[in-house]
């Protein structure tokens, strides 16, 4: 919206006599009326754009108040210059100007060209009119003929005077030459007021259209019209004053009359958008005409010229008044475009592109930048994830062939216990030899861990049995926990077995106290800490932890950005696997150097019982023998297992449970020798073999803390997936927030080339429509003109026909005269009666 521009212009006095009364003042852009003394009189300053003083020039009201609109014009804005003011106020003289003033018109032709020169990227054609509208009658000033001309309205052209000449101009020169023949031809009268007063309002009319030349990238080729109306009004004037009459005062009439259309129209317009109502365009021919100019489409600046003498001051103040309310006027104002298919393709294309880098631009494309980026990032990790899962792959198969050399390890051991137990019992004595052993074992198991006879007694004892079974107490609580079957085969009975096939977790110390079999066919099987099956079972858990781990992997694929870390725990946790799997690579040679130290201490016992055993009887030195055989091929066994083991790098931790399960054979046997012949025991052995025992213990222990360690990491790693999970969503939503807002972008742009499309549509059916009517109207018209011939030959004929009508009548007439004349005649020479005829 823009506000119309008004300025005030006081004309110098005609003569420099003064009445002494009150006058006019201009300060800046403020006009007050004051008195002699320089008092201003109240209720009469007013304030405008621009206040112009008597001395100042054609060109400086030029320079302010219409050289914007000009260049606008050139630019395809519409413009309207127009001069108001009371008759003789110079409305005239600052329009047109003089040889040595020129006017806004002149002025504004020549920087209309100027401009035009100064803009090589578009090619121009002006055209110019100029018309006066005289008694409310518009004639065209540059063809005589041409008067009386009409208004129409077209949505193409808007308001325009039907038939006006036009003419296309090219330099300042040409134009100026038209105007001075256009002001001949008008309406000029005297009245005492000036001696050559305007009687009509002109308007000098400049049409501008332009278009982007061709080698114009930039250029869209729409075409640009704008129309630039520069107005002289006739001056209002007071019928006393002027002292007009005749045609004068016919004249004054119609001025007056059409001015105060123009106030109406500038009132209704000063009210406002919202209490505007009807705007009276359609009461004057000179609104009708200015109608875009005001409260339309153009930049529109008003002189309102004043006249200073003080009789002329009531005339002054309804000027200002005037030019107060005009001053309230908003005009909303934009470049007129005609846009052809290819000016509209070309535009259209135009704003596509401009769509597209503001797209690319917008948070979407950096998103997507990202996204991208984040892909390939994400495949990288997955790549990494492949190769660590394959190396984990790796590391349980040897795993799980190491669990299948323990194992038959295992068997053999159990091969060897069942031949010690077959080949050392026979009849009662073997029962109570089993019986006591089974006794030594509870006794070693008990958690006062008190044996029978105070020579046995030793501290180390206690610990043992107590940690196992506080160990197997924790296996069985953790969820993930399932004992092997085969672990229990022999101790479990069937409900137990059934609960653990639907994996159920047994309680192991409830497995212990199940019926008596246990401890018949491996007798101290299960008071030992089971450490192959400890470590098979560790090495299960682990297995599945790291299923879960895995797992969890596939699961958040997508988790890419935190990957990396989650690999390098990962490599970790392989590195401490490694560790470990040293540590149990150790054990073996542990266990050798154990069964070593064992079997110098057997040897040793062995020699001390048999010096006893030479002084007794022969069949305890028959048992010791058998023992010793034993004992050594125990040994050997052992030896040969853990050497083996050592050699073919297929050591198993359990094997020092063997270890121990056999030296507790041994040392069951020597016990039982012992108390059968009370011989006193040497501490130092018993000590060695309790501490092997420990030995274990400790290892389980290293186990545990290590098993814990383990699944804290793995707590943690799960935490910091979730983690990403809820930024990988975070980052989800954004990205579908942008997608939903570039889809909204997309319809609209859709929906606008729809309604573009059907605009076009209706554009195409309205011509169709239009050359249709033409056609019909040419059809129309050929029939009226075959009418009109029509009529003019029955004219012709009637003419003809009157004429032979009108002949005949005459002879009738005269032959009606002659046949009376001879009937009289006849009458008259004889006068006898006749009849008179009725017709
Ligand atoms: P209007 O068109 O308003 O009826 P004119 O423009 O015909 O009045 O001016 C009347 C007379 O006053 C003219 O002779 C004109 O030369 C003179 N005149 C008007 N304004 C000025 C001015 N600013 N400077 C000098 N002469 C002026
Ligand atoms: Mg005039």
């Amino acid at each position: 919206m823009e506000k119309i521009c008004v300025a005030v212009r006081v004309r110098p006095p005609v003569s420099l006599e003064t009445s002494g009364g009150v006058f006019w003042k201009v300060e800046d852009n403020r006009v007050s009326l004051h008195r002699q003394h320089d008092t201003p009189v109240s209720g009469t300053s007013y304030a405008f754009d621009h206040v112009f003083e008597e001395t100042c020039s054609n060109a400086r009201v030029y320079e302010l108040l219409t050289k914007d609109i000009i260049h606008a014009a050139v630019e395809g804005f519409n413009g309207t210059v127009f001069a108001y003011g009371q008759t003789s106020s110079g409305k005239t003289f600052t329009m047109n100007g003089s040889a040595d003033n020129p006017g806004v018109i002149s002025l504004g032709v020549k920087d209309i060209f100027d401009a035009i020169q100064m803009m090589s990227n578009r090619e121009f054609l002006v055209r110019v009119s100029y018309m006066e509208i005289y008694n409310e009658e518009i004639n065209d000033l540059l063809a005589v003929e041409n008067q009386k001309l009409q208004i129409h309205e077209s949505l193409e052209h808007g308001v325009f005077v039907a038939g006006l000449r036009e003419e296309i101009v090219n330099s300042a020169e040409q134009v100026l030459k038209l105007i001075e023949s256009g002001e001949v031809n008008r309406h000029f009268g005297e009245t005492n007021m000036n001696v050559r007063s305007s009687r009509s309002h002109t308007i000098f009319r400049m049409v501008i259209e332009s278009k982007g030349k061709d080698n114009d990238s930039s250029s869209t080729d729409a075409i640009r019209v704008s129309v630039l109306n520069l107005v002289d009004l006739a001056g209002s004037e007071r019928i006393a004053k002027t002292g007009a009459d005749g045609v004068r005062l016919k004249e004054g009439k119609h001025i007056n009359k059409s001015l105060m259309a123009l106030g109406n129209v500038i009132n209704k317009l000063s009210d406002g958008v919202k209490q505007r109502g009807h705007i009276p365009y359609r009461d004057s021919k000179l609104t009708r005409i200015l109608q875009p100019a005001l409260g339309g489409n153009a930049k529109t600046s008003i002189i309102c010229t004043i006249a200073p003498e003080e009789d002329h001051i009531e005339e002054t103040k309804g000027t200002l008044q005037f030019a107060s309310r005009a001053k309230r006027i908003t005009n909303c104002v934009q470049v007129n475009e005609i846009l052809t298919d290819a000016a509209l393709l070309k535009r259209q294309k135009l704003e596509i592109e401009e769509l597209r880098r503001k797209l690319q631009g917008s948070h979407a494309g950096v998103l997507e930048q990202e996204i991208l980026k984040l892909r390939n990032d994400m495949l990288k990790y997955e790549l990494e994830r492949e190769k660590l899962q394959l190396e984990l792959e790796e590391e349980r198969r040897s795993r799980k062939e190491r669990d299948q050399c323990v194992r038959e390890q295992q068997m053999r051991l159990q091969n060897h216990n069942s031949l010690v137990t077959s080949s050392g019992g026979n009849g009662s004595h073997s029962e109570e030899q089993n019986s006591k052993r089974q006794s030594f074992c509870e006794e070693c198991s008990d958690s006062n861990g008190i044996c029978q006879g105070g020579a046995f007694r030793t501290p180390c004892s206690k610990a043992a049995p107590n940690a196992f079974v506080v160990k197997r107490s924790n296996y069985s609580r953790l969820p993930e926990y399932s004992p092997l079957p085969d672990t229990f085969s022999n101790v479990a009975d069937e409900d137990t077995w059934l609960k653990m096939n639907k994996g159920y977790i047994a309680d192991l110390d409830s497995l212990q106290m199940t019926p008596a079999t246990k401890v018949q066919s491996f007798p101290l099987n299960d008071g030992t800490p089971g450490c192959s099956n400890e470590n098979y079972r560790d090495v299960q858990k682990l297995k599945r932890q790291l299923e879960n781990v895995t797992e969890e992997k596939n699961e958040f694929q997508r988790k890419y950005s935190e990957e990396k870390i989650l690999n390098a725990r990962l490599t970790g946790e392989i590195s401490e696997l490694r560790q470990e799997v040293l540590v149990i690579r150790e054990i073996p040679r542990r266990l050798y150097e154990s069964v070593v130290s064992s079997k110098d201490f057997y040897e040793d016992l062995l020699c001390s019982m048999k010096s006893f055993a030479a002084d007794g009887e022969s069949s305890t030195a028959k048992k010791l023998v058998s023992i010793s055989e034993i004992g050594s091929s125990l040994f050997s066994t052992l030896e040969t297992n853990f050497l083996m083991a050592m050699d073919g790098d297929k050591s198993f931790s359990n094997n020092d449970s063997l270890v121990r399960e056999q030296c507790k054979v041994v040392c069951a046997s020597s016990l039982w020798l012992f108390l059968t012949y009370n011989i006193s025991f040497r501490n130092e052995a018993l000590t060695h073999l309790v501490l092997i025992a420990v030995k274990g213990c400790a290892q389980e222990e290293e186990s545990t803390c290590w098993k814990e360690k383990l699944s804290s990491e793995l707590n943690t790693i799960k935490e910091k997936y979730h983690g990403l999970e809820k930024d990988l969503d975070l980052n989800n939503k954004f990205l579908e927030t942008s997608k939903e807002m570039y889809d909204s972008l997309e319809r609209e742009f859709r929906l606008l080339q729809e309604e573009r499309d059907s605009l076009l549509n209706k554009v195409s059916e309205s011509s169709q429509t239009l050359t249709m009517v033409t056609d019909q109207k040419e059809n129309v018209l050929k029939d009226y003109n075959t009418e009109v011939e029509k009529k003019k030959n029955l004219e012709e004929e009637i003419k003809q026909f009157s004429a032979a009508f009108a002949c005949r009548q005459k002879s009738l007439v005269s032959f009606h005269s002659d046949l009376k004349s001879k009937i009289e005649k006849l009458r008259a020479q004889n006068p006898v009666s006749v009849p008179k005829s009725r017709g």
